[in-house]
């Protein structure tokens, strides 16, 4: 049998009794014959505590020290969870970033992977050994620590099973796998069986939370499938992989939703060349990352022109924009934070037609005014009014008959 690649999240193992808990699961995979390859997070609040006391050690920590410092967290994780396999009668190393050959660029605090060397994971499997490799970190060419990004364990699990050629990897969480939306606003969201690399990435970067992007990505590149279930039950979860025809005849898929951002509108612009750029670039040069944007059809040689960026980068656009609409001459700057966006995603759409005509039916019905409208080759997003967001995922969810289709 082959390698399989397990990850388990901060929740997974978040006290010394769930590390047991993940240490049986493990030697249940090692005993039905599987080489096992564990990536660990840090234990549940452990990365926020070390970032909490750095912050309050100094205003502004090193990027390079903030590193060393929380990579302990997964450090702290690998060795409890080796200790208490070999407890119970299994031979388990723990290696860590650096240990196991994950090289980075030097981007403290968001390194991206460049080359994992898996040989001494190779050698440890040889001797029959349960490898528990931290997540989260790395090294540069240099011998420095670096850390991948919050949520960066499961960029090393996926990265390390397309390094090790891995059968799956397998993702615990503390859901049991990804759903049509969030359960929580919709009581009869359902569990997915599959879902295709392409559209867990656009609810990835829409608001849902189970995966990391990056590692989507990753997955998508190398071809690795990941199995994602919860680590408290046997339930089998949500498989994500390359899209096949039958993923198409769905239309719809998942509903996603965000109040992350803030809409921004300069009222009266001149529409003329060379405007939206200058208005674009200053944002960009901020790095402020802009999403929805729209402009309205010119009347009398002026225009409107509206778009979102997260809410954290609010108060910094609005302050930039200041004396760019005074130069533009624009009437005025416009501002709302109280808004949501809802989306509709599936493979389905590319060769369909009518979700969008069905969206906008739905929400229109429930009176919800629709702000704004982005869409992608499999999706469609609308900003609407904040309030709403709730109930425009439900009526979605509904209309797209999500909570019974059997994808
Ligand atoms: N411990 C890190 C974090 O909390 C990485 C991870 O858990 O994936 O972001
Ligand atoms: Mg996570």
């Amino acid at each position: 049998m082959g390698i399989i690649v397990q990850k388990y999240g901060g929740t997974s193992v978040g006290s010394i009794d769930r590390i047991r808990n993940v240490a049986r699961r493990v030697i249940k995979a090692k005993k039905e014959g599987h080489d096992v390859v564990v990536i660990l997070s840090a234990m549940a609040g452990e990365t926020d505590r070390l970032i909490n006391l750095a912050k309050s050690a100094v205003e502004d920590p090193d990027p390079r020290e903030l590193d060393v410092l929380m990579s302990t967290g997964e450090q702290t994780s690998v060795a409890l969870f080796s200790m208490v396999v070999q407890s119970m009668g299994y031979e388990a190393r723990s290696l860590l970033g650096y240990q196991a050959k994950i090289i980075t660029d030097r981007a403290y605090g968001r390194a991206r992977i460049h080359e994992i060397d898996s040989s001494r994971i190779k050698e440890e499997l040889a001797r029959n050994r349960i490898v528990a490799v931290a997540g989260f970190q790395g090294l540069d060419e240099k011998n420095n620590i670096t850390t991948l990004g919050r949520g960066g364990s499961d960029t090393t699990a996926v990265a390390l099973a397309a390094a090790l050629q891995a059968d799956v990897c397998e993702i615990y969480t503390d859901v049991d796998g990804v759903y049509t939306t969030d359960p929580n606003i919709c009581p009869d969201a359902r569990k997915m069986s599959r879902i295709s690399y392409k559209e867990m990435l656009e609810m990835a970067s829409l608001g849902a939370k189970v995966l990391e992007i990056r590692s989507v990505e990753l997955a998508a590149k190398y071809g690795v499938v990941i199995h994602v279930r919860s680590s408290f039950n046997e339930n089998p979860g949500t498989l994500v992989l390359e899209e096949d025809e039958q993923m198409e005849d769905i239309l719809v898929t998942s509903v996603t939703y965000s109040k992350k951002d803030a809409r921004v509108t300069l009222t009266r612009v001149p529409d003329k060349p060379g405007v939206a750029s200058k208005i674009f670039t200053s944002i960009a040069a901020a790095g402020i990352v802009v999403d929805a944007i729209i402009q309205n059809q010119s009347a009398d040689g002026f225009t409107d022109l509206s778009f979102t960026v997260p809410k954290t980068d609010y108060k910094q656009t609005i302050n930039l924009l200041q004396p760019i609409g005074s130069e533009l001459g624009a009437k005025e700057i416009l501002g709302d934070e109280d808004i949501g966006k809802v989306s509709v995603i599936g493979v389905g759409m590319r060769n369909h037609a009518g979700v969008a005509a069905k969206m906008f039916k739905t929400l229109s019905d429930e009176n919800i005014n629709i702000m704004m409208i982005t869409t992608s080759e499999i999706k469609i997003s609308c900003v609407i009014e904040g309030k709403y967001t709730e109930l425009a995922v439900r009526v979605l969810h509904d209309a797209f008959g999500l909570a019974e289709s059997t994808h």
